[in-house]
């Protein structure tokens, strides 16, 4: 059989192997389909739901993105769909209490396959509907913005504070680039920066693996670099809408999802960056401001962990200072794509910022560089060479 190492993203679906790391891999993902023009392709994965009932979701700027699209093509196949829309206007759709009452009001008894056609919201919403009805779903992205469309976590936002529920897989992955090459910039900015943080995502992992003894898995790390690799290289693209640059920040941002679900932990998409965004998100739904779109903050976050990795330098393995790329390398990066660089440049006062850096490590349980210099009794300090440069 072929390497994992050497299948394209869309030969990944259902794959499993018995992997060098000692376990057997598994993705439980039947469909992907990642590519210029692909969109037609959903006619083959709903095919099985022929006289079956289809609910459609999206909103108004997904509909007019790919909605109207899809149920053309639906409809011109003779399936019976209902679409339901959600008016947003310009808002963003927020997956709370009562947009996620408002999808269940929606979905009709024998509904057989749900259809989302969307980015973050839409997609988090409907996979916990299908997680939660056991229905089914496909999702067509509309925007290379979050890694979410191959895991099985659905965020949402109740009672004011963020829960990350667990959800399902979808039952089919569409990401035609023509699509999202068209997203706002802002969603693509995201995606690049949600992407960028692997990098210190993958160091923290070997880190763990290094001073905890944490299991790590070598194949699916080398994926994720590779996949890794290819967005960085291509990342000036982006800001051009090119093709093959945003199907190569797709591909990545796909790929850490499969990369996920085939060791069912999230280690090789989610370090100390997240837990930094994580911090300065819980603080912006708190007190009802914008929080800014995940990518945005985890791109922002990069760089700053890098530089945790830098300042702790004595106490790090080679292997995970070697894998951890510089805070200028990240910085650049995110420059080149025009994303925004430093928490100042969405709103981050000092304050708040010199804080999560030292809270963010109690996030969630789980062994990061933040924690290292927690039990070495330098976050404090850390905190205030990282604030004293960024703020002054
Ligand atoms: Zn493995
Ligand atoms: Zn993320």
């Amino acid at each position: 059989m072929k390497s994992i190492l050497d299948m394209t993203i869309n030969e990944m679906a259902g794959v499993e192997f018995d992997c060098a790391c000692g376990k057997h891999h598994k993705l439980d993902i039947p469909h992907i389909a990642i590519g210029k023009g692909v969109l037609p392709q959903i006619l083959t994965m709903a095919a099985p739901f022929k006289g079956k009932k289809i609910l459609m979701v999206s909103d108004d700027n997904t509909f007019a993105a790919a909605g109207q699209n899809t149920l053309e093509l639906l409809e011109g196949e003779g399936h019976q769909v209902k679409s339901f829309v959600f008016h947003t206007g310009s808002e963003m759709l927020i997956p709370d209490e009562k947009a996620l009452g408002r999808l269940f009001m929606e979905l009709e008894p024998n509904t057989a396959l749900i259809v989302a056609v969307g980015s973050g919201s839409i997609n988090d919403m409907a996979k916990y509907t299908s997680a939660r009805t056991g229905i089914p779903y496909i999702i067509v992205c509309t925007a290379p913005s979050m890694d979410g469309y191959a895991s099985d976590g659905a965020p949402m936002i109740c009672d004011g504070f963020k829960i990350s529920f667990v959800a399902r897989l979808a039952y089919g992955i569409v990401g035609d680039t023509d699509i999202m090459k068209d997203a706002p910039m802002r969603m693509i900015q995201a995606g690049f920066g949600d992407v960028l943080g692997k990098a210190t995502a993958l160091a923290e992992w070997k880190m763990a693996r290094e001073m905890v003894g944490e299991y790590y898995c070598d194949t699916i790390a080398q994926l994720v670099e590779k996949a890794l690799q290819k967005a960085i290289d291509n990342a000036a693209g982006l800001a051009k809408r090119e093709e093959t640059a945003i199907r190569y920040l797709i591909e990545a941002l796909t790929l850490t999802g499969v990369a996920m679900g085939l060791i069912g932990v999230s280690r090789p998409a989610s370090g100390a960056e997240h837990m930094l965004s994580h911090y300065w998100e819980m603080y912006y739904i708190a007190h009802k401001r914008f929080p800014e779109f995940h990518g945005i903050k985890v791109g922002i976050a990069t760089p700053i962990i890098c530089q945790v990795f830098e300042l702790m330098a004595d106490k790090m393995p080679a292997e995970a200072l070697e894998a951890c790329p510089t805070r200028r390398q990240m910085e650049e990066l995110l420059a080149v794509a025009g994303a925004p660089v430093l928490p100042t440049d969405i709103g981050i006062e000092r304050e708040l910022f010199r804080e999560s850096l030292v809270g963010a490590w109690k996030v969630r349980n789980r062994y990061s560089v933040l924690q290292v210099a927690v039990e070495n009794e330098r976050i404090e300090e850390i905190a205030d060479i990282i604030t004293e440069r960024i703020y002054g």
